[in-house]
């Protein structure tokens, strides 16, 4: 690994970005490898169309869950055999934090904090209703000292979807583990964004999606990790017929499969693996830490030149780098208004109620051109006032 050197050029290379567009939304969505068509297309015309049912085996879709978990593992810091491909994110945080919960009996508690993704929150709110727990939901900052001997779970989102403050994924594993409690780590902004170390952390679950920093596409399938200390234990709750220890024999009784293909649970999404099979390309020539420095660059620079040009807006992310993973948000009264305008004139950001402006930086294709252009439209549209028409306060369904 330490001989790598990523070439950033040769990445930003292997993605379809339409001419005209600055795109710093790839934390929501990554934008089409342009291998992917080619990718899809084939595995369509030569594996779908001609292999028909048999494409399960001499295809490989069956093993695909596994064998694309494998490309992921080596992004997160995981091993060999330990990740599983399938489903969607908010499944797989009901998959994990449902094992974890079962790995400690007699506690009840799931800790998380008030800006994790509201469908993590959700998804866990419903859980702990159906196995008698309890969710305790604090300030991020105070995750720390609300870990006690009651926790069962810490269930975490390692970086902020609003603001890109990053937990000390290291810390709050260890201070879990000496309360007697497990983690479960939500790599959703952190996969593809920053260099994760889960086996270097300890941690004990992790869950993530596929189609923001690492491009897979929508709808792209969620990954699932489990510790190997806890791979032949845990439990799942959604215990379906992809996950048992022989599909193929249909018995009546469930019996997990060995390690975490058992978080498996229904039948794969193939062509969305084929796709993301694709996106995982560009990532075999790209070193962790090149990643994390670029990542550090584009967002230093995207900061000091907004505080420099925008007065208007306030710094919502942390200023020290360390603590934020590969997004900038600031706050603005009309964020929406602001962000339908620079839309317009092609930079695309995102907007997160009530007053978020969110940029994220993607070391794989954004580039210090990316970071002056965004700059320089949006001081244009604050100073001018431009943003101030109906068109733009109009809400959309997806924002
Ligand atoms: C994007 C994101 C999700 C989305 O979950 P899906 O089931 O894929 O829609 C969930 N949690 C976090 C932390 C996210 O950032």
């Amino acid at each position: 690994m330490t001989d790598l050197s990523t070439d950033f050029t040769r990445t930003r290379a292997a993605f379809h970005l339409p001419s005209g567009v600055t795109y710093l939304d790839g934390n929501s969505l990554g934008p089409m490898p342009v291998a992917a068509r080619d990718r899809v297309a084939a595995m369509m015309q030569d594996e779908w169309a001609q292999m028909l049912i048999r494409g399960w085996n001499e295809a490989g879709w069956y093993a695909q869950p596994r064998v694309t978990g494998d490309r992921i593992a080596r992004l997160i810091g995981a091993g060999d055999g330990q990740v599983v491909m399938g489903d969607t994110l908010s499944i797989k945080v009901f998959q994990a934090v449902s094992a974890a919960r079962a790995l400690r009996p007699g506690r009840r508690v799931i800790l998380s904090d008030s800006g994790n993704f509201p469908s993590d929150l959700y998804v866990v709110q419903g859980l702990a209703r159906a196995i008698d727990s309890d969710l305790r939901v604090v300030e991020p900052e105070a995750v720390a000292e609300a870990i006690d001997d009651d926790l069962a779970v810490l269930m975490l989102t390692e970086v902020d979807y609003r603001t890109g403050r990053r937990h000390d994924m290291a810390a709050l594993t260890a201070a879990a583990h000496d309360a007697g409690a497990l983690t479960v780590w939500d790599l959703a902004h952190s996969a593809g964004a920053v260099d994760v170390d889960l086996l270097g952390a300890d941690a004990d679950f992790a869950v993530g999606c596929t189609y923001k920093y690492l491009n897979g596409g929508p709808g792209a399938p969620a990954f699932i990790w489990t510790h190997p200390r806890h791979a032949d234990a845990a439990q799942p709750i959604l215990q379906g017929w992809m996950g048992h220890a022989a599909p193929f024999a249909f018995q009546p009784d469930y019996e997990p499969a060995g390690g975490v293909e058992r978080m498996r649970v229904g039948t794969p999404p193939v062509i969305a693996l084929a796709a993301l099979d694709a996106a995982l390309d560009v990532w075999d020539h790209v070193a962790m830490p090149d990643l994390r420095a670029r990542s550090i660059e584009l967002t230093e620079a995207f900061i000091a030149q907004v505080e420099a040009s925008c007065p208007d807006l306030t710094l919502n992310s942390p200023r020290d780098p360390a603590r934020r993973g590969s997004q900038v948000s600031f706050r603005h009264p009309q964020a929406y208004a602001v962000m339908q305008a620079l839309i317009a004139q092609g930079v695309i950001g995102d907007f997160r109620a009530p007053d978020v402006l969110r940029f994220g930086f993607a070391p794989l294709y954004n580039t210090a051109e990316d970071v002056s252009r965004a700059v320089g439209i949006m001081a244009r549209i604050l100073r001018e006032g431009s943003w101030d028409r109906q068109e733009y306060h109009a809400r959309a369904a997806v924002t």
